[in-house]
């Protein structure tokens, strides 16, 4: 009995210690105390308690003298690294070491600081930035319909052009002291955001000389005489950039860039410089038609050793402006439909000087590492945010359309099948825009979050598609048929540009967030890395031990943490004082999900080494845990922060709930694919002990959210802030927003209405080629409804109709129709609302 009860404490104790990551001394002193109980207690036979102290003895010394240690172990692992280790490129390591580790870093921790998390101030903007957004973004929205744009003008309309250069729409991400406007990531992305809301195509025009590109590159890299002569023409327009780093045949595997350039000495402005000749061919190139400024991405070399030792200098990032001779423009791509400028440019053994190298000579070889550090960050704004502003346009117009759109005699929106996909558009929405401030949050605070961009691209791009789907099958026909009221079809077509660009999807999801996370996050395997490619011995040696050991604690103790959470269903897990008691749970959960994800990593790491690269699919898995736990962690804080709208719960139980289930689909799919099936084995007991603790979101929370997006409430209006609501009365969102209004008030009158039918006060089938507003009179006359509430009910069916018709053409389609200047310079059925707007 004795024996039971001191082996039972033994065990709680070791799990205890390791739940708690304990110290290896504390661990020594306290299996040290356990083995003094054993003798002096008699708790276990004597023969049994000499064979433990023996077994204590032979390990603690070596593992507790550390010069013993690495001599007897760490220096024979050492060995197998090096040996087992791929060589990695220049390239990839650039890749790797590109960036800041932030939150990410907790998530693999295993032990998230939600205190830190929630603590981070919200994010806001400044006087000028709001002002900004209230009336430049209000009035460029305005000037602009994406029908006219795209059909009409096929590409954003010369005085639209003026006004974004001459209002600093170009220069958002530009000091001020360059003539820029200096904004925030935040601010920034609200701007992006807005634009999304209302025209695509502005919004990619804008977008691209304020992401990764020339401006990007100037400001971090270029030399002061670069700086001072481009930017402030960036900032003002005067030139148009573009960046040119695809090729035909490199387009994700974007290293491998066959365009060349060769150091040379050759004729410039009359003069013999050192420069480079080179040769290229691009294609996909946004604004490249159109762009003064080509920021060019080429291999250097150096055969005649004109600026050093190495040949084959590497990836280097050039300015050359699209007038210099030799550079080739090329005719327009049509991507999808979008006429946003993009198409391709060549050129052949065109000789630049090195100046036009930005940061000049020194920065020759350095491209890459260039362009993977501005991605880092980049990657975090503009496409999650025009995603997002996709998703609120899709959110806010569905909404409405389904409440005013009858089938069955009944508002679709009421249909519980209409409900499921608004759910999901609502919480999908919800969490988007939390993840969207969180990122550019992040960059606020100087950080360069290489994987938590790449999932906020990922993942809002992803969901942007997912929402904009949902709400095209909400609208049936509506959606189909384009013209100047189709709301959403432009939208739906265009954003599987989104998943290609600045990393395409999959590619993205199976090789970059979990490959690029578990180095770059993990807390100890960089270390590891690190002091592999160490050429001092010694100090490898002291390197890498400290690392091991660290590591393999790690490991313990999330083992231990995963399997007591498990059991205990994350119950008794510190939560921060303070937080919304309605979302405690899920701090709790995450904190769970949080261990189990960083035990399995270390299990996949360290049973599938190097292969583990090669297995996309178990990586994608991976990766998709830890940028669910992100998604949730970023809307658990837009909660706090926005001051725990109650109106908003629903949304962020849903999609909190949903991504939960799907990270745990993800464990699931892990688990139950993983090749070894002993560690599958042990995955599985300790991750999910006590079984799956997800289901589904349930139908009656889906259906609260389906709600708030087909009334007017304050609630909607948060889910779709920084949404552009014009006042035109052709715009069709507006008239969407201005038949539900109509449909709300009218509601009660209709259903007086409804009831005099049904109790047959009232004969709707007396005459059944007359219109609502017969029926009205009869009722209003009949003392069924006040007149006012008359002319409730045909305001209503006169708003709606306009709201639910289509656009037609004429038998080419309009073509001869859509010419600018013509008398008709749109579709029959919707004069152009640009001029009016303007004036
Ligand atoms: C509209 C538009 C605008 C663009 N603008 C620019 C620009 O301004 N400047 C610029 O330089 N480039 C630009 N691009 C290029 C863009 O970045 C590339 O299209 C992108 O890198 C993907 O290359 P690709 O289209 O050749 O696809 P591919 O590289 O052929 O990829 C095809 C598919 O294979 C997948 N894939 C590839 N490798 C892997 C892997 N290892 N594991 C799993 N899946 C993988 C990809 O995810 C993708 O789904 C633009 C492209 C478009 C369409």
């Amino acid at each position: 009995m004795l024996t039971v009860i001191w082996l039972s404490a033994v065990l709680i104790g070791a799990v205890a210690l390791a739940y708690v990551n304990a110290s290896g001394r504390v661990v020594t002193a306290a299996l040290a105390a356990a083995l003094i109980v054993a003798w002096g207690a008699h708790a276990v036979p004597g023969w049994l308690a000499l064979i433990l102290t023996v077994v204590f003895v032979l390990l603690a010394i070596p593992l507790n003298v550390p010069a013993l240690r690495r001599a007897l172990i760490s220096d024979a692992v050492l060995g197998i690294f090096r040996k087992v280790m791929p060589p990695m490129s220049q390239t990839e390591r650039d890749a790797i070491e590109a960036g800041t580790v932030w939150w990410d870093g907790d998530l693999f921790s295993g032990r998230p600081d939600w205190q830190r998390l929630l603590g981070i101030p919200p994010a806001k903007l400044t006087d000028d930035e709001q002002r900004f957004l209230d009336n430049d973004v209000e009035e460029l929205c305005a000037m602009v319909t994406d029908w006219e744009t795209t059909n009409v003008y096929r590409d954003v309309p010369p005085d639209v052009w003026q006004f974004i250069k001459d209002r600093g729409f170009l220069g958002m991400t530009i000091a001020k002291e360059y003539g820029g406007l200096g904004f925030s990531a935040y601010a920034h992305s609200q701007v992006m955001t807005k634009l999304s809301t209302h025209s695509g195509t502005v919004s990619v025009t804008v977008m691209v000389p304020n992401s990764l590109g020339p401006g990007e590159l100037l400001a971090h890299y270029g030399t002061d005489e670069q700086k001072r002569h481009y930017l402030p023409r960036l900032a003002k327009g005067l030139e148009i950039p573009c960046f040119a780093l695809t090729s035909p045949v490199a387009g994700s595997d974007a290293a491998s860039i066959p365009d060349y350039g060769i150091v040379c000495w050759g004729e410039h402005d009359g003069r013999r410089v050192l420069g480079l000749r080179v040769t290229w061919d691009k294609r996909y190139i946004t604004l490249g038609p159109v762009a003064t400024l080509l920021g060019l991405a080429f291999r250097a070399f150096d055969p005649d050793h004109l600026v050093g030792e190495r040949e084959d200098i590497g990836i280097t990032c050039a300015l050359i402006p699209t007038t210099h001779p030799g550079v080739l423009i090329g005719r327009r791509h049509m991507p999808l439909n979008a006429v946003f400028q993009n198409g391709p440019n060549s050129g052949k053994d065109v000789f630049i000087p090195m100046d036009w190298v930005i940061g000049g000579q020194p920065m020759l070889g350095r491209g890459w590492r260039m362009l993977m550090e501005c991605l880092a960050a980049g990657r975090g704004i503009s496409l999650p945010a025009s995603a997002t502003g996709m998703a609120k346009l899709a959110v806010r117009a569905v909404g409405g359309y389904a409440r005013v759109r009858q089938q069955f005699n009944t508002p679709i929106g009421r249909f519980e099948g209409i409900e499921e996909a608004r759910a999901r558009m609502g919480g999908n929405l919800y969490m988007m825009d939390a993840t969207r401030v969180l990122t550019a949050t992040a960059i606020d605070l100087a950080q360069k979050p290489a994987v938590i961009s790449g999932i906020t691209k990922l993942h809002l791009t992803e969901r942007g598609r997912a929402v904009i789907t949902d709400g095209m099958d909400v609208v049936g026909g509506k959606g189909i048929c384009m013209g100047p009221s189709n709301f959403l079809g432009a939208a739906y077509m265009q954003l599987p540009v989104m998943l290609t660009v600045e990393g395409a999807n999959i590619l993205t999801r199976s090789l970059i967030v979990f490959g690029q996370g578990a180095i770059r996050c993990h807390p100890y395997v960089l270390k590891e890395i690190e002091a592999t490619r160490e050429a001092d011995r010694e100090k490898a040696s002291i390197a890498f031990d400290a690392a091991l050991f660290a590591h393999l604690r790690f490991t313990i103790s999330n083992f231990a943490r995963t399997f007591v959470m498990g059991i205990t269903g994350a119950h008794f897990v510190r939560v921060p004082a303070g937080v919304a008691p309605e979302a405690r749970r899920y701090y709790q959960q995450l904190t769970r999900f949080s261990a189990a994800f960083a035990l399995l990593a270390d299990l996949a790491m360290g049973t599938l080494g190097g292969t583990l690269k090669r297995k996309e699919k178990l990586s994608a898995r991976l990766g998709d845990i830890l940028s669910l736990m992100y998604l949730c962690s970023a809307t658990l804080k837009r909660y706090e922060d926005e001051g725990r709208q109650h109106g908003d719960a629903p949304l962020m139980h849903w999609a909190i709930w949903d991504a939960m289930f799907k990270a745990q689909n993800a464990f699931e799919g892990v688990i139950s694919n993983f090749p070894n099936r002993l560690v599958a084995a042990v995955m599985g007991a300790a991750a999910f002990p006590l079984g799956r603790p997800y289901v589904v979101p349930p139908d009656r929370l889906g259906q609260r959210v389906a709600r708030i997006l087909i009334e007017p409430s304050p609630c909607r209006d948060r889910l779709t802030s920084a949404m552009y609501m014009s006042r035109s009365p052709d715009d069709p969102v507006a008239q969407i927003e201005r038949a539900l209004a109509a449909a709300v008030a009218a509601e009660p009158a209709e259903h007086k209405l409804r009831a005099a039918v049904k109790s047959g006060r009232l004969d709707a089938k007396e005459d059944p080629e007359a219109g609502i507003d017969v029926l009205v009179t009869r009722a209003q006359a009949a003392g069924v409804i006040t007149p006012a509430e008359a002319q409730a009910i045909v305001a209503t069916h006169e708003l709606t109709a306009k709201v639910i018709r289509v656009d037609d053409f004429a038998q080419d389609l309009g073509a001869s129709e859509m010419r600018i200047g013509s008398a008709a310079a749109s579709a029959p059925t919707a004069p152009s609302v640009r001029h009016k707007a303007a004036a």
